[in-house]
């Protein structure tokens, strides 16, 4: 075995892959192990796939982030799609959470992924085999959840060649620690125990917290509280899921808006922002910019600012029994209940701290994913990353990306060379945003990962062979199903369905029969000749110029 071999994980035909958890993360790593050739085994505590898509009235024991019974997805359907298998036609644009889960539950069934997800088993313990530093091979402690029917909780040792961490990176609710509140009589809750507005009905509620839980809570709480008071530190970035014409927001993410440059972004950003709502006069503004300020995508929260039901208020400086005092000097007196939506802790308590430190600014993952120090790429944590854009496709492409440099196709860097990313990233976020982070923009980040996968589609390379899908590819919005447009594991069915996912997207919400092909392929042939037209125009101008 070669030295690179080595750093791969050795070439061995069959190698056995330990995937840690059962959602949108651990689905895809099933899916990207199969085709990698590789042997997927799934470990999932609880009884269901989905992760925070399953829903349960009361969080379940070991539960780390949850969702609200009255949520709805933030990102279009299209968005939170696999690259391989569209969203159903029915499906609105924007998903109840069931949705997503029916979705989840059929893309396991669709590629027969069930088999092998072992249900009620929890990972309690990963470590380096004994030959690791030959094998890069690990050690995987599991024991079944005990239940009513099962009270036998043997732990179980394994070993597996490479590991995929898809537990989700929101494991702890945080709550800042604010002076007082230990002293505050009344309810005190984070929004991961959020389970309904009933309980608040004509209570003054505040609610802590300036991104998407915040709103939603914030703007459902107000329909039946008194009055709301939303304490945001630095301001918020409100946008709503709908643009001009009921377009979806997040359709606005496309390559050539991505080749903009930053400061010109920004700005159209910003204006995007203010012509929905003007920040200042709503109390939301802050100093940092849309791109790296704290963002919430809401709908109701701009109403219930503008008929009073929500209230902004700075940060809180301390709590009084009754009350809460803001760092501007204003308080609020006979307060009922405090809502937290402050987000959670990173926490992957299977992994000792020299694997993964418990510590975000000490995380080294090379590319957001492979912990850097380790001397094998056989471990890849899926999905620890906060995105700015949907988040769906970096999920997928990560675990892409990781079945494929498990397999021994994709062969990471040197380790000299993974540090030097960690430090140029460093830099750029404390630059930035001031200080290390998580986050990611969608798009640059998935076209950085399709790079190295081999699968990030080329507008040149895609002219001469269908001129209007190099159009959509550059010029529409970026969905996942077009990283299964080349390279490995493409799909037969992506140019087609990247052709019809504007169309797939209304198809629920319009009223007439109309089949989106019929109009469809009038607007492909209008747009085709357009196109070509202007492409033979083009290079025309660029010829006569040359000569
Ligand atoms: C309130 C809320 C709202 C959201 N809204 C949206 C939205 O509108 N649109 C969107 O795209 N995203 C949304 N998200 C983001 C969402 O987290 C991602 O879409 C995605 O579901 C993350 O998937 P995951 O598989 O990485 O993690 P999770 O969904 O957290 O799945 C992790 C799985 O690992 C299992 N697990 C953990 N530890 C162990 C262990 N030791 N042993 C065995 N199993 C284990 C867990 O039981 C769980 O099933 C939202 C998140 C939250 C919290």
């Amino acid at each position: 075995m070669t030295s690179s071999d080595k750093r791969r994980g050795g070439m061995e035909s069959t190698r056995k892959v330990a995937i840690i958890g059962a959602g949108v993360s651990g689905l895809a790593c099933i899916k990207a192990c199969l085709e990698e050739g590789l042997e997927p085994v799934c470990f999932e505590q609880h009884d269901e796939l989905g992760g925070v898509w399953y829903y349960t009235d009361e969080p379940r024991p070991n539960q780390g982030a949850t969702i609200y019974k009255s949520l709805v997805s933030n990102r279009t359907k299209e968005m939170m799609s696999f690259s391989d298998f569209p969203q159903p036609k029915e499906a609105p644009p924007f998903l109840p959470y069931t949705q997503v889960h029916s979705y989840l539950q059929e893309f396991a069934d669709k590629f027969e992924l069930m088999k092998f997800i072992q249900f009620g088993v929890q990972v309690q313990h990963i470590w380096r085999a004994d030959d690791y530093v030959t094998s890069g091979k690990w050690m995987v402690r599991t024991a079944p959840v005990a239940t009513d029917n099962n009270k036998n909780t043997s732990p179980q040792t394994s070993l597996f060649d490479s590991v995929m961490v898809c537990s989700g990176h929101f494991s702890k609710p945080f709550v800042p620690k604010v002076p007082g509140l230990e002293e505050f009589t009344g309810v005190v809750q984070h929004s991961r125990d959020y389970n309904g507005a009933e309980s608040f009905k004509g209570r003054k509620v505040m609610v802590v917290g300036g991104a998407n839980s915040a709103g939603d809570v914030a703007a459902e709480v107000a329909q039946v509280a008194s009055v709301v008071y939303l304490s945001v530190r630095d301001g918020t970035w409100l946008f709503p899921r709908l643009a001009g014409g009921g377009k979806p927001r997040d359709f606005c993410i496309q390559r050539a808006r991505q080749n903009l440059p930053e400061w010109l972004k920004r700005i159209l950003l910003r204006r995007q922002c203010n012509a929905f709502l003007d920040h200042e006069n709503y109390g939301l503004e802050g100093c940092k910019d849309p791109i790296y300020g704290s963002t919430m995508i809401n709908d109701e929260i701009a109403f219930r600012l503008a008929t009073g039901k929500v209230v902004t208020r700075t940060v809180v400086e301390r709590f009084t029994r009754t009350g809460a005092v803001f760092t501007d000097g204003s308080k609020i007196d006979q307060l009922d209940a405090v809502i937290f939506a402050t987000g959670y802790n990173v926490a992957i308590p299977f992994l000792e701290s020299d694997i993964l430190p418990r510590d975000v600014g000490d995380l080294e993952l090379y590319k957001m994913m492979f912990p850097a120090r380790l001397p094998h790429s056989t471990l890849a944590v899926i999905g620890c990353v906060g995105t700015i854009g949907p988040i769906f496709p970096v999920l997928e492409i990560q675990s892409r990306w990781a079945a494929r440099v498990f397999s021994g196709h994709c062969p990471l860097p040197d380790p000299q060379s993974m540090q030097e990313w960690l430090r140029s990233n460093r830099e750029k976020c404390k630059s930035k945003i001031g200080r290390v982070s998580l986050m990611v923009c969608t798009l640059p980040y998935c076209e950085d990962i399709a790079q190295e996968l081999g699968v990030r589609p080329s507008f040149w390379q895609l002219l001469p062979r269908d001129p209007y899908l190099a159009y959509l590819v550059y010029f529409g919005p970026a969905f996942p199903t077009h990283y299964r447009l080349v390279g490995p594991h493409r799909w037969a069915g992506a140019a087609r369905h990247v052709k019809m996912a504007v169309n797939n997207t209304y198809s629920a919400t319009r009223k007439s029969a109309q089949k989106p092909e019929d109009c469809l392929s009038a607007k492909v042939t209008i747009v085709k000749v357009m196109f070509t037209s202007l492409c033979v125009i083009a290079l025309g101008i660029v010829i006569g110029i040359s000569y």
